[in-house]
C-alpha cells in the first residue's frame, strides 16, 4: 500500500518550482518552498498568486479556495524546513554541482524515508541518486511547462529506486490529478526523447535553407493541428535548455541526429534563448514576453505570390476526397473548375490556366498523366501534383517541366486544406511556383515553398518523429498507451504519435520513411524493424482494424 504523502517540500521556485509547490498545494498538501533569496520566495510568490487568480477567473478554482491554497504554502530560504517532508521536489536549475549540492543538503536535512525528487530534464537521474546516502529513495518526478496545466508527469525509476518509493509518487501523482507514466532512467525520458529528435530536425531543416522560419512553423502547426510550430516551442522551452537535452542524448545514443544542430549552438552562444531573453528564433516584444514582433528575417506579405500568372479556370483531376475538397475550395473562391474523376475526360481541362492532379495515383500512372496534360493543355499552364513523389519525375513526363509544381497538402487530414506546400524542382519557372501560391491565397490556404527534397517539409519531420515512436516501443522502454499520453498530455499533441500512425496508415508511413531514408543514407531514419514486420503482417492500422492497437483500441 502506499503511503499518503501530506507534508512535502519543494526546493527552487522558478518557472517549474512554483508550478509544482500551487500544484501540490491545490491538492491538499502542505508545502514547504524553499528559494535562495527572499526576491526570489517572492518571485515565486507571485508567479502562484498570478497563476491561482488566472484559474478563479477561468472559473476552475473557488476565490475561498485559492486563499487556502497559498495559505498552504509556507515561503522560506531555510532549508531546514523541510525536515517535516516526506517528500521533497528540486526544481533547481539544471546545473549537475548544484544539483548535487542541494540534494546533499536535503540528505542531511530530511529524514532517511523522505523521497527526494528531482524535476531534471536532462541529467542523469542515477548519477544523481548515488551522490546521496539515500539512492533507493530519489525518483525522477518530471512535470511539464506550466505545470498546474499539463497532466503528465514522467516518474523516473532508476535501477536503484525502491518499489515503495515509486509506489507512493504514483499514487501521490494520482491524488494531484495527473497522469504519471513510470519509466527507466535514459536519456530525454520519454516525451523529450521522442519531441527533441524532432525540434532537432526542423532547426536543421532550418539551417539548410530548406524552409523558412514562418513557413516551417506554420507548415507544423496548421499541418499537424500542433499548438506551436517547433521553433515557437524551442524558444518557449529555453534553446539553452533544448542545447543540454540534446547533447545528453547524443551521448547517450551516438546518433548525430541528436548532435545539437549547429544554429542552435550559436543561438545559445550568442545569448539569444529564447522567449525568456527576448529572442531566439523568433524576436519578442520583450525578455519574457510571448508577443511576437517582426524583426530583420519577416518576409513582405504576399510576397510568395509575386508575378503569378493568370487564372480563371483551374482543373482539379482526381475522385478522392482532396479533389473534392478542393474542386469545392476553387468553386467557393469565384474561379472557374473543371474537375475531372474520369482520366477519359482529360480533355475538357484544355482551357485551364492551372491544372491540380490531385488522384493519388501510382507514380507511373501519375508520370503518364502529366505526359497527357502536357500535351493536351495550352503552353504556359501550370501543372500541379499532389504527390508525395519527387515532382521532378511528373516535371519530366510532362514536356515543360518549367510550368510543373507540387502542391501537396500535407498532415493527417488533408481535406481540411489548411496548408500547402508549393513545390519547386531545379527547373521550375519562379512564376509557376507563384501561381501555385497565388491559387494558395485565393482559396484561403496557407502556402509554404520548400524544394523537391523526400517528405517536403512536414513529411521530412512528422514520419520520423513517427518513427522514432516505433522505435521506443520496440525497445520496451514505455507501452504505446505511455507514448501517446506524454506526447498529448506532455506536449499538447491534438493525438498520440501510436495512435496518429494508425490513423495514417502503417504502409503510408513505412513508405514516407523509405522514401526520407533512400534520400538521406541517414541511419536514424532507416524504418524501424516493427514497422517493416506489421505492414508484412498485414496490420496496416485503423484502415484494416488492427496496427499498433486493435479496433477495440487493445494494444499489439
Ligand atoms: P528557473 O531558472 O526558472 O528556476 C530555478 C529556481 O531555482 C530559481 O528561482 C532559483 O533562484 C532557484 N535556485 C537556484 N539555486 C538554488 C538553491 N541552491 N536552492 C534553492 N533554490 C535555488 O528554472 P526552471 O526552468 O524552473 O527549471 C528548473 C528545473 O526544472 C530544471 O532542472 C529544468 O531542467 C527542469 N524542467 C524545466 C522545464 C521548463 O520548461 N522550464 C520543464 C521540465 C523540467
Amino acid at each position: 500500500m502506499a503511503r499518503e504523502l501530506t507534508e512535502v517540500g519543494v526546493v527552487g521556485l522558478g518557472i517549474m518550482g512554483a508550478g509544482i509547490a500551487e500544484v501540490l498545494a491545490r491538492a491538499g498538501l502542505s508545502v514547504t518552498a524553499v528559494d535562495v533569496t527572499d526576491q526570489a520566495l517572492e518571485r515565486g510568490r507571485a508567479h502562484v498568486e498570478t497563476s491561482t487568480g488566472k484559474a478563479v477567473a477561468r472559473g476552475r478554482l473557488d476565490p475561498a479556495d485559492r486563499d487556502a491554497v497559498l495559505s498552504r504554502i509556507r515561503f522560506t530560504t531555510a532549508m531546514d524546513e523541510l525536515a517535516v517532508a516526506g517528500l521533497v521536489v528540486e526544481a533547481v536549475p539544471e546545473r549537475l554541482e548544484l544539483k548535487t549540492s542541494v540534494l546533499a543538503t536535503l540528505d542531511r536535512v530530511c529524514p532517511p524515508g523522505t523521497i527526494l525528487a528531482t524535476n531534471t530534464s536532462s541529467l542523469s537521474v542515477t548519477e544523481l541518486a548515488v551522490t546521496t546516502g539515500r539512492p533507493g529513495r530519489v525518483v525522477g518526478m518530471h512535470f511539464f511547462n506550466p505545470a498546474p496545466v499539463m497532466k503528465l508527469v514522467e516518474v523516473v525509476r532508476t535501477v536503484v529506486t525502491e518499489p515503495s518509493a515509486v509506489e507512493d509518487v504514483e499514487a501521490l501523482c494520482g491524488r494531484l490529478g495527473k497522469v504519471a507514466v513510470t519509466i527507466g532512467d535514459r536519456a530525454g525520458f520519454l516525451a523529450n526523447a521522442l519531441l527533441f529528435g524532432y525540434l532537432n530536425s526542423a532547426v536543421s531543416m532550418l539551417d539548410n535553407g530548406h524552409v523558412t522560419r514562418e513557413d516551417l512553423d506554420d507548415a507544423m502547426r496548421l499541418g499537424c493541428g500542433l499548438p506551436m510550430g517547433p521553433l515557437a516551442l524551442l524558444d518557449l522551452i529555453g534553446l539553452d535548455t533544448a542545447h543540454e537535452v540534446l547533447e545528453t542524448m547524443y551521448r547517450q545514443s551516438r546518433d548525430r541526429l541528436h548532435a545539437p544542430s549547429p544554429l542552435l549552438t550559436q543561438l545559445t552562444a550568442a545569448g539569444l534563448l529564447g522567449r525568456k531573453t527576448g529572442r531566439g528564433f523568433w524576436t519578442y516584444a520583450g525578455p519574457g514576453s510571448a508577443e511576437v514582433v517582426p524583426d530583420a528575417q519577416t518576409p513582405v506579405a504576399g510576397s510568395a505570390a509575386q508575378g503569378a500568372r493568370p487564372v480563371q479556370v483551374v482543373g482539379v483531376v482526381g475522385g478522392g476526397p482532396l479533389a473534392t475538397a478542393l474542386a469545392e475550395r476553387v468553386a467557393a473562391s469565384g474561379l472557374d473548375v473543371t474537375a475531372v474523376a474520369d482520366h477519359a475526360q482529360l480533355t475538357g481541362l484544355a482551357d485551364a490556366d492551372l491544372v491540380v492532379v490531385a488522384g493519388g495515383e501510382e507514380p507511373a500512372v501519375e508520370r503518364a498523366l502529366f505526359a497527357e496534360l502536357g500535351r493536351l493543355t495550352r503552353p504556359g499552364t501550370v501543372l500541379a501534383t499532389t504527390s508525395r513523389a519527387p515532382v521532378v519525375q511528373c516535371a519530366q513526363a510532362s514536356g515543360r517541366p518549367a510550368d510543373v509544381v507540387g502542391l501537396h497538402v500535407p498532415g493527417p487530414a488533408p481535406a481540411e486544406l489548411r496548408v500547402a506546400e508549393v513545390v519547386t524542382t531545379v527547373v521550375t519557372e519562379p512564376d509557376a511556383a507563384a501561381t501555385g501560391h497565388a491559387l494558395c491565397d485565393r482559396l484561403g490556404i496557407r502556402s509554404v515553398s520548400s524544394a523537391d527534397r523526400a517528405g517536403f517539409v512536414v513529411d521530412a519531420l512528422l514520419f520520423p518523429h513517427l518513427n522514432d515512436a516505433v522505435r521506443m516501443l520496440e525497445a520496451h522502454y514505455a507501452t504505446a498507451d505511455d507514448i501517446d499520453a506524454a506526447m498529448t498530455l506532455g506536449c499538447g499533441y491534438p493525438t498520440g504519435l501510436l495512435e496518429l500512425l494508425d490513423g495514417i496508415g502503417l504502409d503510408v508511413a513505412l513508405a514516407a520513411q523509405r522514401q526520407l531514408y533512400a534520400e538521406s543514407r541517414e541511419p536514424g531514419l532507416a524504418p524501424a524493424p516493427l514497422l517493416e514486420h506489421l505492414v508484412a503482417a498485414g496490420h496496416l492500422g485503423r484502415r484494416t482494424g488492427r496496427g499498433f492497437r486493435d479496433s477495440a483500441g487493445r494494444q499489439d
